[in-house]
């Protein structure tokens, strides 16, 4: 297990070069090649359980609240009736989890391309994949490239959980796919898509945003803060059909008795407002023309 070494895994990838997130292993719970990329899971000693994919960590159960709230309570409180949520990748159930706490939502879509992460987060993820057990939850196991290009008009919000562009989830980055989201939403919809971290991607960032502001009317970028993630943070980016969103101001304001009842640790409405509050440098360079 080349990620392990003396009881430690480390996060090494050509993707955050020169760095390495370190955490130490209390034992191995599962590891596995399946069909598309190399499946881990372990018990850490103070993160909980960790999910692994082709040596990057998806999520820890320590600190998976912040991502899963995130990408889930900014488009959905940004959507007047969300009804039909579409949710791509997310494989470990968490983002699913998020989205039935919304009462409009009648039904959650979902395509994840390996049904091995599906199986080892219910074995090893029951807080995350408590998510498959919705009745409003119809899961597919494909591409969601593929399944994207293949549903018009049906959704109010999609919101693709993907991990990094190597692999299985490189064309969920590519313009191509921003167009076939566009496609599939009906009018006023929501994407939200993992975007990458500022300190670390930001040509990936400024080249996805330039890209988005030539499909859809309206574009912003939002970010949570994250221990396990590569330097600790990890972007969203937002894109609306409608020119009229302002996705800064939440539409559904959760009250603090909702976020007590929704059992949300890291998202409220304060937070919501400040995702979108980017420091200097990243304001200028995604602000810069091309
Ligand atoms: N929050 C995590 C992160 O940022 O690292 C992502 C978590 S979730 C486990 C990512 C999921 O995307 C994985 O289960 C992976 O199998 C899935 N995935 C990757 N490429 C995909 C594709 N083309 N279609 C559908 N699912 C895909």
């Amino acid at each position: 297990m080349d990620h392990i070494k003396q009881g430690w895994f480390s996060e090494l990838s050509t993707l955050w070069p020169g760095q390495a997130m370190s955490l130490e292993v209390d034992e191995v719970l599962f590891h596995e090649k399946s069909k598309y990329q190399d499946v881990l899971v372990f018990k850490g000693k103070t993160y909980g359980i960790v999910l692994v994919l082709d040596g990057v960590i998806q999520c820890t159960s320590r600190d998976e609240f912040s991502y899963q709230e995130m990408i889930t309570h900014l488009p959905l409180n940004c959507h007047p009736n969300p009804k039909k949520v579409l949710v791509i990748g997310g494989g470990d159930g968490g983002v699913v989890r998020e989205v039935v706490k919304h009462p409009s939502v009648e039904s959650v879509t979902m395509c994840e391309i390996d049904e091995k992460v599906v199986e080892v987060s219910k074995k090893f993820l029951p807080h995350m994949a408590c998510g498959f057990e919705s009745p409003k939850l119809d899961l597919y196991i494909g591409d969601g490239f593929e399944f994207m290009g293949k549903h018009k008009g049906e959704f109010d919000v999609i919101i693709t959980d993907s991990s990094d562009p190597v692999g299985p989830a490189c064309s969920l980055f590519e313009k191509s796919y921003y167009q076939l989201m566009k496609g599939a939403l009906k009018p006023g919809g929501i994407v939200c898509t993992q975007g990458e971290c500022l300190w670390l991607h930001m040509d990936l960032i400024k080249k996805m945003q330039d890209f988005c502001k030539s499909v859809y009317p309206t574009v912003d970028y939002a970010y949570t803060t994250i221990p396990t993630y590569p330097s600790g943070q990890i972007g969203f980016v937002l894109c609306s059909n409608s020119p009229d969103i302002s996705f800064k101001e939440p539409l559904r304001k959760f009250s603090e008795a909702e976020i007590k009842q929704l059992g949300l640790r890291y998202y409220n409405v304060e937070i919501h407002k400040a995702a979108f509050v980017l420091p200097q440098f990243a304001k200028e360079a995604l602000s810069s023309s091309n």
